[in-house]
């Protein structure tokens, strides 16, 4: 057997065991959902250390930076759904329309079976837990694959689940392309793909092999709009933070910065003030800086930055992958900055002065997971929010729309489909399968042909609803 076909046979018996597992009914009770999410809980709380000390040697994130936004997301997500899955997984009871006259509907969650997550490298264990944690509440099983760019969180990750859920409930399968492509080979009833959009697509063409659904949270350029008439200081400490928070690779990391040119320079001087003030006078010793996470990374943002640009930071040392928060300034639409995602600590600011022009452009730029915009005229604010297209957006602040676990959070277009956090990653690992309960009283005598003329008016208006709807 070649190597090649040793993998999809031990993926195929992975799934099997899972699909086994799955329609014996064991991951459906409610209190066997609770008790898997309390032993996660419990275990990523008693292995924190081993965790940080796993993802430092990936890209030097610290403990601290390791908790605050890889651990406390999943704790989070956890707690959320202990509380609330009781009544998520209850019945829905709906109105029943004449024609079903007398039943009782209702719709109820249904698990899906054996859901596949894979995850970036970007949050390696954020990203691939509150997927997993919002399918295991929903009663499935998962396969879970980490990225094999931060390789030894994913190995942290895979020994930790490994060795205390049983293979047939949760799993964590370790690999690059090669094990993906075996794993994409089976089918699963559900495919939760976080990652590039390029990657997304070949994920999305595997799935309709087995008309599997998908949710794909991607990536994109975010806009942020900094108007005149904001809160300018505020705005400029909220953007530097979240800019270069987790070293700006975040999928809701602000891209490139549109601010109007009447408050550009105060603008840059306030930015100049604030990364000292919140990274310190040598970012590179700050524990808030991880590190670029490859080399093919580091050479990528080296390559977007412009030296004749650069007005802070610029920065480098390969040996330790580290670059510098850094601004550049006066970039044009066809500079290399603009032509990918940024994903790494570089801003980019571009002034304008015409806010319909900007707007017409980010119309028709592809759609973006999140859109910025920092403004004391917030009726305008709301109102771009529904002209530009983004998948989610904030009105003076950044990033932080993803921890609110009562929203969902996903993308439109390119930045991806679906959503998840709370209720809504409840509701991406669920049927909805609606049940109409009939009695046995009544029978509509007019569904019965011969249909005559007699019933128009009925069929037009009792069945059609109501047509006073039509004139309101
Ligand atoms: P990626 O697409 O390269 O990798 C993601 C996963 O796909 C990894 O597990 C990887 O092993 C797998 N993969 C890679 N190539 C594959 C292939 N040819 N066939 C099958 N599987 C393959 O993404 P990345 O570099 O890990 O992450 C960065 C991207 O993810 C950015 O674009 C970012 O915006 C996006 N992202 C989106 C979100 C979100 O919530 N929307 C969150 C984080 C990151």
């Amino acid at each position: 057997m070649t190597v090649i076909n040793a993998i999809f046979e031990s993926m195929k018996e992975l799934v099997q065991s899972q699909r086994d597992y799955f329609l014996k009914g064991h991951t459906k009770p409610l209190k066997a959902r609770k008790e898997t999410l309390r032993k996660l809980y419990r275990l990523l709380l008693d292995n924190e250390q081993m965790l940080a000390d796993a993802i430092y040697k990936d890209f030097k994130k610290s403990f601290m930076l390791t908790i605050e936004n890889e651990l406390s997301l999943p704790y989070g997500e956890i707690n959320h759904m202990l509380r609330k899955l009781k009544r998520w997984t209850a019945p829905k009871y709906a109105k029943t329309n004449l024609v079903n006259f007398l039943a009782a509907s209702r719709t109820i969650q249904i698990p899906m079976g054996v859901t596949l997550v894979i995850g970036p490298w970007n949050y390696p264990y954020m990203l691939a837990l509150v997927p997993a944690i919002s399918a295991l509440a929903a009663g499935n099983t998962v396969i879970l694959k980490p990225s094999e760019v931060t390789a030894n969180s994913s190995a942290a990750l895979a020994s930790l689940i490994n060795e205390n859920f049983p293979k047939e409930l949760f799993y964590v399968q370790e690999g690059g392309i090669e094990e993906t492509t075996e794993l994409l080979e089976q089918k699963f009833d559900k495919i939760f793909f976080t990652g590039s959009t390029e990657v997304g697509k070949i994920v999305m063409r595997a799935a309709a092999e087995h008309l599997t659904p998908v949710t794909l949270e991607l990536g994109g350029k975010n806009p942020v709009i900094i108007m005149p008439g904001c809160n300018l200081k505020l705005a400029a400490k909220r953007l530097t933070w979240g800019k270069f928070h987790n070293n700006g690779m975040a999928c809701v990391s602000p891209d490139q910065v549109y601010v109007h040119e009447s408050i550009r320079e105060l603008l840059l001087e306030e930015i100049r003030k604030n990364i000292p003030k919140i990274f310190g006078e040598d970012p590179r010793q700050s524990p808030a800086l991880p590190r670029m996470v490859s080399e093919k990374h580091f050479k990528r943002i080296m390559s977007m930055i412009d030296p004749e640009k650069v007005v802070v930071g610029g920065e480098s040392d390969p040996d330790e992958l580290y670059i510098a928060p850094t601004v550049m300034d006066g970039v044009q639409p066809g500079d290399a900055v603009m032509k990918e995602e940024i994903f790494g600590p570089l801003m980019a600011l571009i002034s304008y002065r015409d806010l319909d022009q900007l707007v017409e452009t980010l119309k028709v730029q592809p759609s973006p997971l999140m859109l910025y915009l920092f403004t004391g005229n917030v009726r305008k604010a709301k109102r771009l929010t529904r002209e530009i297209p983004s998948g989610g957006a904030m009105i003076n602040d950044v990033i932080l729309q993803f921890v609110n676990m009562d929203t969902p959070f996903g993308g439109v277009g390119e930045s991806g489909m679906g959503s998840y956090h709370g209720k809504a990653g409840f509701d991406a690992f669920s049927q909805q399968k609606t049940v109409i309960r009939k009695f046995n009283v009544f029978e509509l005598f007019m569904k019965y042909p011969p249909y005559y003329t007699l019933y128009l008016p009925f069929y037009r208006t009792v069945l059609g609803k109501s047509i006073r709807n039509l004139f309101r």
